[in-house]
């Protein structure tokens, strides 16, 4: 019945067949060496140093370090295919670089105009999130092509049954701009204890500031609100969310970029939970990995360090699946949890900094639901015989994707993704973006 409940729950992406996993375990809290990972229909049966395997169950020797997969609580995928842009100045909010020329000429004007790419968009986006180590994203399409490949919390996350658009979690762009009913839905949302993620206070200048105010007055500021941005938030306010059990999600690479300034993060982990994700490629990062690296080299500039290693780590594991109330489904490697994991080449002695610091190439396999979507082709198919891989290349590195699933089932491979892509892209004479930026 278990292994039953297992397959209804995590399907389809669920890998149904039981293997173990041999290597160095980051569950994140502890680090277990010489530990196992065994998978059972795509749920974590076991994990430690002291696991039983089977006679009859295969062990991937991975010589790496098992994380679990990352989880993003802020991205706009479909617009993770445009390149770079830089509003060309700091401005002081979004309202500002919103409106400027150059963001209706090289980003809003065009990504209008690709909606009928939006499920090329979106596949895109998911193997660029998998490529940077997440197995959990937001901001997806509610169409059903975004069903197959990284989990989509705000639209199909597969942890509550097989029907998409059900998700307790709301991802809200900007809460202060909704119609009445929505409003309602996210109050009815926190009031029935559901997370809702919205961008709030994104900017440097008095109206970012003031946001909090209008949030406390729609009466947002209560449990299960998580915040993005707060870019101009105080001690005292962090104070005031963290009694409230307001959440908090940190993109430090688009702030920096767009408005010269990050959050008080120092401030903020001292009261609420606190996670890190990528916000978009355009002025953000690619992905999780890339983020975590951008924010630690930050980091390393404060005096005194605001985060260890492992607390960056938690950050994109344990505390945005607190925040998501996923924490008994994704997140750490545990019994009972979700085979969604991220192997990663053993490049540096703590194994902390070397999910931080993991370049493109050093990522071996990224699973969800304990199948290998990404990763090094050798290590995909020793975990999976079954497994579909398609080569792909990343800045000149020879990885492999498994799209069996994408498109709910369909299999959409990604060499069509991109050809269908460059297509639309090239109509509008637009360059387009690639899974990571090469040096
Ligand atoms: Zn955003």
């Amino acid at each position: 019945m278990r292994s039953l409940l297992a397959i209804l729950f995590l399907a389809p992406a669920a890998l149904g067949q039981t293997y173990a996993l041999r290597g160095t375990l980051i569950t994140p809290d502890e680090v277990i060496e010489n530990g196992v990972v065994l998978v059972k229909d795509g749920v974590i049966e076991d994990a430690g140093a002291n696991v039983t395997v089977p006679d009859n169950v295969n062990i991937v020797e991975t010589h790496g370090f098992i994380y679990p997969g990352l989880i993003d609580l802020h991205n706009h995928l479909t617009w993770n295919a445009f390149p770079r842009w830089s509003a060309g100045t700091l401005t002081r909010n979004r309202y500002e670089w919103q409106a400027t020329d150059s963001y209706a000429a090289r980003l809003s004007g065009y990504q209008a105009k690709l909606r009928d790419a939006g499920c090329d968009l979106e596949r895109f986006a998911e193997v660029k999130a998998l490529v940077w180590g997440a197995t959990s994203t937001v901001g997806s399409l509610p169409l059903v092509c975004t069903k197959g490949l990284a989990r989509n919390l705000d639209y199909y996350s597969g942890f509550f049954g097989t029907e998409a658009a059900k998700e307790p979690l709301q991802y809200r762009v900007f809460p202060l701009e909704l119609k009445e009913s929505d409003e309602k839905s996210v109050r009815d949302a926190l009031a029935a204890d559901k997370p809702v993620i919205a961008h709030l206070c994104e900017g440097v200048d008095a109206s970012a500031a003031r946001e909090l105010r209008m949030a406390r007055a729609h009466g947002f500021l209560t449990k299960g609100f998580i915040i993005i941005h707060g870019v101009p938030l105080k001690d005292k306010d962090f104070a005031e969310l963290g009694k409230n059990g307001v959440g908090f999600v940190w993109s430090p690479r688009s702030n920096i970029e767009l408005y010269g300034a990050t959050a008080d993060v120092a401030s903020a982990k001292k009261y609420v939970t606190l996670a890190i994700a990528p916000d978009w490629s355009p002025s953000g990062s690619n992905g999780m990995l890339e983020e975590m690296r951008y924010a630690a080299i930050w980091n390393d500039q404060q005096f005194p360090p605001v985060f260890t290693n492992k607390e960056l780590v938690q950050m994109a594991t344990t505390n945005p699946a607190k925040l998501a109330r996923l924490d008994s489904k994704t997140g750490r490697l545990a019994k009972g949890l979700a085979a969604d994991y991220v192997i990663v080449r053993a490049s540096a002695r703590d194994p902390y900094q070397a999910l931080i610091y993991a370049a493109h190439d050093d990522v071996l396999a990224v699973a969800v639901a304990g199948r290998p979507l990404y990763g090094d082709e050798t290590m995909m198919k020793a975990i999976n015989p079954n497994a579909r891989v398609e080569p792909i290349s990343v800045c000149g590195a020879a990885k492999a994707v498994d799209m069996s699933d994408s498109d709910d089932g369909k299999g959409i491979s990604f060499a069509d993704t991109k050809k269908n892509l460059i297509a639309a892209f090239r109509m509008f004479a637009l360059p387009m973006a690639g899974l990571a930026e090469c040096p």
